[in-house]
């Protein structure tokens, strides 16, 4: 195994295509493309695999298409849009875009169907039961408050059907064994019990869907009178996408994985999908990361009622790609709830990378023009020095490797600060400073390393950083916003 090369195969959740992204979306993707970016750093282009996309089929999708008075496919075409849209402003650089209703899914997605089957773990039994179109999930009685769902504020609908079942319940203790000889199968360690103690619990559950209520999605193979349960369907994409099962020598490169996902979806891709993985006789994912809930700037959940609802591409026009990205990524927690500010947002863009790091990558270019000192020579740099950065460097690495992001952020940001401050002693740009030269190279490196840090969280301000240290060249890399 010494020579095989490390690939890295990261993966956010679909989300259901009935609507534009909203923040919690935002954050999931933000997240998986700094990774994404850090490891292509890393361990170069080819070795990294970045997987998006959306989920298009449910009964969600379907409803939400009927209520427009479209068809699910016209309904697509014009949403599908919005989500690349998202993508592009936002700088997410997948490898690749994963639609549901792709000809290759309803292949990949059968074709798992059908290995689950042949091991026997799939069964056909009448079910009653309720069902929450909004969760795309059933809900027990215990669920409900006042006879809703109390994520969803509506009455679940009461389903009686012959469906097909996955036998979960078998591999139940093996996925709850794996989770304890793998600590870093789960982030955060929080949801560990939670994700425990659905298993613990957790009974075989329905796969399919009859047909005539449900005519958009997979067809059960040999089955036409059923829809695959639209997370079997989804849930398949993540092996899909690197090969699995037409390619099995390019799927194993890649496999296992890194999958990221919001609270919500815990009990789906910690319990249902590893099930899934153990039928197919393939290894389980390799970290799941569950990001939190970002909350409205009332720390409620948002809602239309409420009216603290934060559209992402609404701050895209107010704040731009680098500013939205940077708050969401070095100011939220990476992995608890958090509360929407823009008050924050316009704090932390100030402070850090107005004042501080854009500030001081001019600074040092307007002094090294003046002086015509050239900030590119790496023979003036001090060991000292480079030393004290690299090992600040190691420390932010070591987080983004720890999938730590909002760790790593803050220690670039303390690296930046630190240039502040030694630029700010050495003074040099009094007259006579013999040591200009070397502070200014110093400096110089000190950015550049930092510039590369900030790159996975703000691409478009690090990139330019970057570029304007190279040409000498002062610009107004991150103009304050008032
Ligand atoms: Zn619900």
């Amino acid at each position: 195994m010494e020579n095989k090369t490390i690939k890295f195969y990261i993966t956010t959740t679909l989300p259901y295509a009935n609507a534009s992204p909203h923040a919690g979306h935002a954050m999931e993707f933000f997240q998986a493309d700094a990774y994404a970016r850090y490891f292509r750093k890393k361990l170069g282009k080819e070795n990294v695999f970045f997987n998006v996309g959306v989920d298009e089929h449910g009964l969600k999708v379907f409803t939400t298409a009927r209520e427009s008075g479209t068809t699910p496919g016209n309904y697509l075409d014009e949403l599908v849009p919005k989500w690349m849209n998202f993508c592009a402003k936002f700088k997410i650089g997948f490898d690749s875009f994963y639609r549901t209703s792709s000809k290759q899914h309803h292949i990949t997605a059968q074709a798992i169907w059908k290995l689950c089957d042949d091991q026997g773990d799939i069964y056909l039994k009448h079910y009653e039961g309720l069902y929450c179109v909004g969760c795309e999930a059933f809900l027990l009685e215990r669920d409900l408050v006042d006879g809703k769902c109390p994520d969803h504020d509506k009455a679940p609908i009461v389903y009686s059907e012959e469906n097909y079942f996955f036998r979960l319940k078998a591999y139940s203790k093996a996925i709850i064994e794996h989770i304890h000889h793998t600590p870093d199968f789960l982030k955060p360690e929080s949801k560990k019990q939670e994700l425990l103690n659905f298993l613990k619990d957790m009974e075989d559950i329905s796969i399919s869907r009859n047909r005539a209520n449900l005519p958009w999605g997979v067809e059960v193979p040999g089955d036409p009178d059923h829809t695959l349960y639209v997370w079997f369907d989804a849930l398949s994409n993540y092996i899909g996408v690197p090969g699995f099962p037409e390619e099995m020598d390019r799927f194993r490169t890649w496999w296992p994985g890194i999958q990221l996902c919001g609270p919500d979806n815990l009990r789906f891709q910690g319990a249902m999908w590893q099930g899934m993985l153990a039928s197919l006789g393939l290894p389980f994912t390799k970290h799941l990361l569950v990001h939190g809930t970002i909350l409205g700037p009332d720390g409620q959940k948002m809602s239309k009622t409420l009216g603290n609802v934060i559209a992402p591409l609404e701050q895209y026009d107010q704040f731009g790609s680098d500013g939205v990205r940077f708050y969401m990524l070095g100011v939220l927690q990476t992995y608890l709830n958090c509360s929407y500010r823009e008050e924050d947002l316009k704090s932390a863009y100030n402070t850090h990378l107005a004042n501080n790091y854009g500030n001081l990558v001019n600074r040092v270019i307007h002094l090294a023009n003046q002086k015509s000192i050239n900030i590119s020579d790496a023979s003036s740099i001090e060991n000292d020095f480079i030393n004290k950065i690299d090992a600040m460097k190691q420390k932010a690495e070591a987080a983004y490797e720890a999938f730590e992001l909002h760790d790593a952020v803050s220690l670039v940001n303390d690296m930046v600060a630190f240039g502040n401050r030694y630029f700010q002693e050495k003074e040099p740009w009094k007259q006579d400073q013999p040591d200009a030269e070397k502070t200014l190279n110093n400096t110089s490196y000190l950015i550049q390393t930092a510039s590369e840090l900030y790159e996975p969280v703000i691409p478009e301000g690090a990139k330019k950083a970057m570029e304007c240290l190279k040409k000498q060249e002062k610009t107004i890399l991150f103009p304050r916003i008032g």
